[in-house]
């Protein structure tokens, strides 16, 4: 839409095809229905795939301030939270969605909507496009396809195979911002639990990155803000055969010394309490339960009958309880999809492919994957208006 908007902006006449009733739905259930639209703070280091420098021109060229003046001459405000993260100031996805729309029917962009595209073919410097309802000719061609990440909402794989027939080569595709799946029957047993907590990646066997903020144990695992972090990282070294461990601090306000502490204390004091209860100071009844039974520490046990190995054990277990990732929750339940076609075969200031000329990529569909806070849609808005720019000018 960006790029439609850009393009007809600068004269060209575009026709933009979508295969869906409507146009844009991942807008419209992004940010929980609000559209973390973009953030103040963009730089490559907030981007992953195999090109990370990729990502320079387009942010720099199309930055927040660009970007908020597009938004105003659509007549879309944005406010900013504290920690950059920018969102319409309707807080509404679908006020985006409307604007982006409306300003694209205005200026003449025919949306071909329900009309899935199966094939695109170059000959003679010109394009082929077979959809499921007709065949056009186009003497420029964008594929902005997105990735397979939520297939509910058009997700899918055609972009790359369309890239793939004209001659590019692919970054196999990975799930990203995706809950973890775990090997260890504990995260199920505590089901529903919610921390504050820290994430801490080891892959093959080597200590990565900790990621702080919210963890759910879920029934397959882990999910939550700080996981979701994580799962970039860990989705990408899973898909290079890469073995992942998480290790959980439960309680990180605590070193693991003054929990031996805290813990020697309460139970010296409340020695008639039981071991499940003790703990129940501490942390959630469910994380209690599991991480004893984790221990082999019998739950019924009296405080003043932990002796300073079970004490050492449980402080050390709160403090760092690993866990190794078997699988991610899939492309149903990821926001995004890392891989996609190699930056290193399409131009970073036009987007234009250095291959194919005349056939352009922008968004998703590209190896870009950017962090949680408003960068994926953002690099979707600056490709898309650097293509739409470079299209009209060619
Ligand atoms: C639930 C959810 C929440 C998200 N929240 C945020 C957020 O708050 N902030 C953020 O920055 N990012 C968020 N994202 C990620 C963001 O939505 C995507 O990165 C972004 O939409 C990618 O834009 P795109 O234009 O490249 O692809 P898409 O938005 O995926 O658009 C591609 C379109 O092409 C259509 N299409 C595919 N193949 C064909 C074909 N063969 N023929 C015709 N049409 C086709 C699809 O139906 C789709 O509508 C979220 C994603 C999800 C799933």
């Amino acid at each position: 839409m960006m790029a439609a908007i850009t393009a007809a902006r600068n004269g060209v006449r575009a026709d933009l095809f979508e295969q869906s009733p409507e146009v844009g739905r991942k807008i419209l259930a992004s940010g929980n229905g609000r559209c973390n639209i973009t953030n103040t703070s963009l730089g490559c280091e907030d981007y992953f795939g195999r090109h990370p420098s990729f990502v320079d021109y387009a942010l720099k060229t199309f930055d927040f301030r660009a970007f908020s003046r597009f938004c105003e001459s659509i007549g879309l405000l944005l406010r900013t939270l504290d920690d950059g993260r920018a969102y319409p100031l309707s807080d509404e996805a679908r006020s985006v969605h409307g604007a982006m729309k409306r300003q694209a029917l205005h200026l003449g962009v025919r949306l071909r909507t329900e009309e899935k595209v199966g094939s695109i073919e170059s000959t003679g410097g010109r394009f082929h496009l077979s959809t499921d309802k007709a065949g056009y000719d186009y003497d420029r061609v964008l594929v902005s396809t997105g990735l397979a990440a939520a297939p509910q909402l058009g997700g899918g794989m055609d972009g790359v195979a369309f890239a793939r027939q004209l001659g590019h080569s692919i970054v196999d595709p990975w799930p990203a911002l995706v809950g973890l799946h775990l090997k260890e029957p504990w995260p199920s047993k505590m089901s529903g639990v919610r921390i504050d907590g820290e994430v801490t990646t080891y892959v093959d066997g080597k200590r990565s990155e900790t990621y702080g903020g919210d963890i759910l144990f879920t029934k397959y695992g882990v999910s939550g803000f700080s996981i979701l972090d994580a799962s970039i990282e860990t989705s990408r070294a899973m898909a290079n055969g890469r073995n992942v461990v998480l290790g959980i601090d439960l309680l990180p306000q605590f070193s693991r010394q003054s929990l031996v502490g805290s813990i020697e204390k309460v139970a010296k004091r409340n020695g008639f309490a039981t071991s499940v209860e003790i703990l129940q100071g501490l942390l959630p009844y469910k994380s209690a339960k599991a991480l004893l039974q984790a221990l082999e520490i019998p739950l019924e046990r009296n405080g003043a009958d932990l002796t300073p190995k079970n004490v050492r054990a449980i402080a050390s277990r709160i403090s760092d309880w690993r866990f190794s990732v078997s699988d991610t929750h899939g492309y149903r339940h990821a926001e995004v999809a890392g891989g996609g076609v190699l930056c290193s075969e399409v131009d970073a200031k036009t987007m234009e492919s250095k291959i194919v000329p005349g056939l352009y990529f922008s968004g998703e569909v590209l190896d870009v994957v950017g962090k949680r806070g408003g960068y994926n849609l953002h690099f979707a808005w600056a490709s898309g208006y650097l293509a739409g720019k470079a299209m009209a000018r060619r």
